[in-house]
């Protein structure tokens, strides 16, 4: 057992033999805190026949690789996982530990936590080393600082000052996978894993259908929010006119320019249960904390206040285009391209902008 804890490990999932875009995203993370500290990043695989994705891990930035690689780990099913994964844990210490904020990453990171035992940060959508001084519990130094929004309008900024490891979870879109470098070298090693008889077993594993729309792929999010209800003098407004507008502009950026585009929305718009929008907006449209966290090349935000638990969803997208009557809404804060103007004037404007001038 090595003296302190040490390292900064990530769980990385996998799916039909290849690692997820969510564990290429926590590589990523792993990577930023374990430059701050000092430390290595250490990517855990479980399941069977891993030798590829060890190697991809390397290549997207892990240092070194631990496995727990047997057949009868080939399908996800969570006593044995957390089994493998705790005794890695027991064994070597890490210092930090993150897991993707995904349904198998939940799930796996709350049982591991709960053996360690640690304390577990969830849903977080940025990482940061510091120093803490409290004086009643002590001085702490190069502390993982677990940032996500609480349940109101402020960010959380976790702690754990003494248990090791500390563990998070980590948003999926909160970062973005590093350049792979086909060339890095890394160390994998396999940690033998003793099969047990278990009370429950898989029986059967059902595919979902990927989501529609697929919001975390999208190179461009088209958002509507309430805004799209009334126009500037306040007047109520067909939101399917803005809708209809979204989507034209979705399909100029898809025919002209090769991107894939999706129409998102608030939260707000979405609670509204607009009449007009049924069965065009649902839950699955949704950006933010609560809903799909997006990080495309152009987040194009329609009527949308900016409100934290929005903006926590889509405040890393490269380029921010926000349109608002309202010049002191937050949107404008974090916009790159603040269009101070009302939906129904400033969108056909944007849609002849796009569809009307030469390809770039
Ligand atoms: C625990 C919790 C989780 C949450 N999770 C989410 C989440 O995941 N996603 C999310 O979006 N919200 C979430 N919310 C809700 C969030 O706090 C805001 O209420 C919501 O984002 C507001 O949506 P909005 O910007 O569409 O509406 P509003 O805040 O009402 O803003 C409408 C905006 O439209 C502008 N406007 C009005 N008319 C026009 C016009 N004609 N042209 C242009 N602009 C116009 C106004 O100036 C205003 O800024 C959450 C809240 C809580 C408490």
């Amino acid at each position: 057992m090595s003296e302190q804890p040490t390292g900064v490990w990530v769980y990385l999932q996998h799916t039909k033999g290849d690692l997820t875009r969510d564990s290429l995203e926590l590589i990523a993370a792993g990577r930023s805190v374990a430059d701050k500290l000092g430390q290595k990043v250490v990517g855990v695989i479980v399941g069977s026949g891993l030798d590829a994705m060890e190697k991809k891990a390397i290549q997207y930035g892990a240092d070194s690789v631990l496995s727990a690689d047997d057949p009868t780990l080939a399908v996800y099913f969570n006593l044995a996982y957390a089994d493998a994964i705790f005794s890695m844990v027991e064994k070597k210490r890490p210092y930090v530990f993150l897991f993707s904020a995904n349904e198998i990453g939940k799930d796996i990171a709350a049982r591991v936590a709960f053996r360690v035992p640690t304390g577990l940060a969830t849903d977080n959508v940025q990482l940061a080393v510091e120093d803490y001084n409290n004086p009643a519990l002590g001085q702490f130094k190069n502390l993982l600082i677990q940032i996500r929004p609480d349940f109101g309008t402020r960010l959380a900024r976790i702690y754990t000052p003494r248990h090791r490891p500390q563990m998070a979870t980590v948003r999926p879109g909160s970062f973005a996978p590093l350049a792979p470098d086909p060339a890095r070298k890394g160390k994998a090693e396999k940690v033998e894993f003793k099969p047990k008889v278990y009370p429950a077993k898989v029986t059967e594993v059902t595919e979902l259908p990927p989501p529609v729309p697929d919001l975390g792929g999208a190179d461009v999010v088209i958002s509507l929010g309430m805004g799209i209800l009334r126009d500037a003098a306040g007047a109520p407004r067909d939101p399917r006119d803005a809708y209809n507008y979204a989507r034209e502009l979705k399909e100029i950026i898809e025919s002209r320019y090769h991107l894939r585009a999706e129409i998102g929305a608030s939260r707000a718009l979405i609670y509204a249960e607009v009449k007009e929008l049924a069965g065009l907006i649902s839950k699955n449209n949704q950006v933010g904390q609560t809903g799909t966290t997006v990080k495309p090349k152009v987040y194009i935000a329609v009527g949308i206040s900016g409100a934290l638990q929005h903006r926590v969803g889509m405040q890393n997208s490269a380029k921010i285009v926000a349109i608002n009557t309202d010049p002191d809404a937050p949107i404008f804060k974090i916009a790159h391209y603040p269009i101070v103007g009302d939906v129904y004037e400033e969108l056909p404007k944007l849609i002849a902008a796009v569809g009307g001038g030469a390809v770039g």
